[in-house]
């Protein structure tokens, strides 16, 4: 029994379930929210007790469905850095500007997070097999999660999938299937495959504990602030997990009193593929879109966990904003020249999404931000090299070094 953790509800029906390691969607097809015992967390947890644990992910216990007795998982997930960015807050016109960089996790993106979280769970189950489908970081992250936790896996990706990504999950001995179609074909395939198989269902939007895992993201946001909260947080958006677990963490952390004001939700979504933020635009239900964008991690055409993620917008007063592959990839640029920090695609859309609102002027000189960079560059360098060009390449010879700097116009002083 989980001493913190009251009961899994879900949040089209209302439906309550016992919070065991094994539970999935509700009966009616919604997504269950795990619903916490706020009283016996405020009881439990103080914030100088927090001042003394390691920095992962699992510093948060109190606020995690883990029974106390649940080992950390191996790998050092979470505690990434939370860089203050002045110049390129200054270049954007912002007041202050915050980077979390992510993609400083073990296998290089915020899906550690939840992966680590699908170990915990899958061990206190019993279960020696856990299965994902993925567009690449559910997969990467759990490949590696459960390969350091002793565990096997079966791993379901696009064919477009990046080979980094797919190098990572060959490296941490998965088993993997390259489906020949699009990310709905895929985890159609990984769901006729857990029913057959009873696998431990790591699928971010079907297993409610993921996105618990996810929220570890915004405690440490809080707590790297010192409880105070900035004006917006900035993400990336795909099947909405993320997004809907930075919003749980938000919600859990002013509900025992350790913060006393929400940010508002920015939601960035590709031009290319923006089904939540059409939603939340256009005030309707979700429709499925075309996967048309290069940000791979976030081309989900039928977001998986579109409730929470709508819920989660709605209830923040978020904003949304789509932008294009060139955007995307410009931001990528900027981060890189401004702030030393190399996010993949879909890593950097929220950084995007924050360059456009500034542009446009709905963000300025009044407002302090935190843009969550959720993946690393080096898992799509195809991309990066791509946009950012090839190098000037020349044989050991100073003279054509000084001709090729004259003809680029390159200064050689500071
Ligand atoms: C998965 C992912 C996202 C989006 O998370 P969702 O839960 O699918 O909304 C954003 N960026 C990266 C790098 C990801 O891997
Ligand atoms: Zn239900």
């Amino acid at each position: 029994m989980l001493k913190n953790v009251k009961c899994a509800r879900c949040v089209k029906c209302g439906k309550e379930y016992e919070a065991v390691p094994n539970l999935t969607s509700c009966s009616c097809g919604g997504i269950l929210d795990i619903i916490y015992d706020y009283d016996y967390i405020k009881a439990n947890l103080t914030k100088d007790k927090l001042k003394s644990r390691p920095n992962t992910m699992w510093r948060y216990r109190e606020l995690l469905p883990v029974e106390e007795t649940t080992p950390d998982t191996p790998l050092r997930v979470g505690w990434s850095p939370l860089y203050e960015e002045d110049r390129l807050a200054k270049l954007l016109g912002l007041k202050k500007l915050w980077v979390k960089d992510d993609g400083q996790n073990p296998t290089a993106s915020l899906k550690d997070r939840a992966s680590a979280m699908a170990v915990a769970k899958a061990k206190e189950a019993g279960a020696e097999i856990i299965a994902c489908s993925s567009t690449g970081n559910a997969a990467s992250s759990l490949a590696g999660n459960a390969a350091a936790a002793g565990l096997k896996t079966f791993i379901f990706v696009p064919s477009r999938a990046p080979k980094g990504k797919v190098a990572q999950l060959m490296t941490f001995g998965a088993n993997v299937i390259s489906v020949q179609g699009n990310y709905e074909e895929t985890f159609e395939l990984s769901k006729k495959a857990i029913d057959k198989w009873g696998w431990y269902n790591r699928n971010a939007a079907i297993n409610p504990y993921l996105s618990e895992g996810k929220k570890t993201v915004s405690l440490e946001i809080a707590e790297q602030l010192g409880w105070k909260m900035p004006d917006y947080l900035a993400i990336s958006v795909g099947d909405g997990c993320t997004i809907a677990g930075v919003w749980k963490g938000l919600k859990d952390l002013y509900a025992i009193g350790f913060i006393d004001k929400l940010p508002r939700l920015i939601s960035a979504q590709a031009e290319g593929c923006h089904p939540i933020n059409r939603a939340i635009a256009e005030n309707k239900p979700w429709e499925p879109m075309e996967e048309n964008t290069l940000a791979d991690s976030i081309a989900v055409g039928v977001p998986r966990n579109a409730d929470k993620a709508l819920m989660a917008i709605r209830e923040s007063n978020g904003i949304v904003v789509n932008v294009t592959d060139e955007e995307i990839m410009a931001a990528q640029k900027l981060l890189g020249t401004t702030c030393g920090v190399f996010g993949e695609p879909a890593g950097v859309t929220g950084t995007a999404g924050v360059k456009k609102l500034c542009e446009q002027g709905v963000l300025g000189a009044n407002d302090t931000v935190v843009s969550v960079v959720t993946g690393n560059g080096l898992k799509d360098v195809a991309n990066a090299i791509k946009f950012c060009g090839e190098p000037m390449s020349l044989p050991n010879d100073l003279d054509l070094l000084v001709e090729e700097f004259t003809k680029r116009g390159i200064k050689t002083e500071a």
